[in-house]
């Protein structure tokens, strides 16, 4: 439930922006209407500290850039699609960095565009790619909102020549169990120690619930993979992530271990990640060890190459002896 709603007032001509305008006036919720949805005055102009109020905001807009990106990770394709932002406070957050305080849920409600994108592309590459539709939010989370990933997952289904794609911290996936698929998405659950989860992904769904979501998925018949992020190497990291292999080897369905991928992402941590969580987050854990991390790009770090060349040959021994059928698609 949103503290206050801020809208463009052109989403009431799209028949989403309408329903969920009415949805929360209906329910008395303070609905504040904003010129631009990247572009809020009285959010530029707060201190940092009301970073965490901000994000029980929800943001109601029109998606301006529709241009895929491509992409060589997890997609062939970026696609801009229908959420920014997020309502969880994970304090590493790679959205803090670009949108600072603005990184609350912000929802797009002109979908048919995006979807309509995605077509031109397909016809214009004639072979089938990989589509990833939540670069810049949590679909799972946003579905519990708008149900737009069923709506996504439902249309990828009709198309031909295409996969989408989805990484996910919540474990909210019953809604898309009897989503009619066709075999045309895939969801990568995104995990991490129940220690890193409960001290530094606030907000996101318990390790054990994101394991059965893992589970529900595989047997209604989607592509399953795990995504190992962001990696955090705290001091005893390394009994960490092998407990949460361990636990994973004996959670997951046997089915879905036989085919399963994964995909491993170093953490990369901001100024802007700093600012925010010395301000607005006080006394949560510090993930940022200086020593171990060198500058990657303006104002970010990541860890030191020789640190992550032996953390993911560590990793590959790990999934080796825990999963010896499953593929790494990559490591970053
Ligand atoms: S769940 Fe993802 S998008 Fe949301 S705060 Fe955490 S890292 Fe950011």
């Amino acid at each position: 439930m949103p503290a206050k709603v801020l809208y463009e007032e052109k989403i009431l001509e799209y028949e989403l922006g309408k329903t969920l305008y009415e949805r929360y006036k209906n329910m008395n919720i303070e609905m504040i209407p904003i010129e631009k949805h990247h572009d809020v005055e009285f959010i530029k102009k707060a201190p940092d500290e009301k970073f965490v109020e901000f994000k029980k905001y929800l943001v109601l807009g029109i998606r301006k850039s529709l241009q895929l990106t491509p992409n060589k990770l997890s997609a062939d394709f970026i696609v801009p699609f229908t959420s920014s932002g997020c309502s969880a406070m994970c304090t590493y957050c790679y959205l803090v960095c670009n949108f600072f305080k603005g990184s609350y849920l912000r929802i797009f409600v002109n979908r048919e565009a995006m979807i309509n994108s995605v077509k031109r592309k397909i016809k214009q590459v004639g072979e089938r790619k990989i589509y990833e539709i939540g670069s810049t939010s949590d679909m799972v989370l946003e579905n519990t909102i708008t149900g737009n990933l069923r709506w996504a997952i439902e249309e990828f289904g009709k198309l031909d020549n295409a996969t989408c794609t989805f990484a996910t911290k919540f474990a909210m996936v019953d809604y898309l169990l009897d989503a009619d698929h066709n075999g045309n998405t895939q969801m990568r659950i995104s995990v991490n120690p129940d220690y890193i989860i409960r001290k530094v992904e606030i907000g996101t769904s318990k390790l054990e619930d994101r394991i059965d979501a893992a589970n529900k998925m595989f047997n209604a018949g989607y592509r399953v993979g795990v995504n190992i992020a962001p990696i955090i190497l705290l001091d005893n990291w390394q009994e960490m992530y092998r407990e949460l292999l361990e636990s994973l080897s004996k959670k997951l369905d046997d089915k879905l271990k036989d085919q399963l991928f994964f995909e491993l992402i170093f953490m990369t941590y901001g100024y802007a990640n700093d600012t925010i969580n010395s301000a607005a987050l006080k006394g949560v854990l510090n993930v940022f060890d200086r020593s171990k991390m060198c500058p990657k790009g303006r104002g970010k770090f990541c860890y030191d190459l020789d640190i992550r060349e032996d953390a993911a040959r560590y990793f590959k021994d790990l999934i080796a002896h825990y999963f010896p059928n499953a593929t790494i698609s990559y490591i970053v």
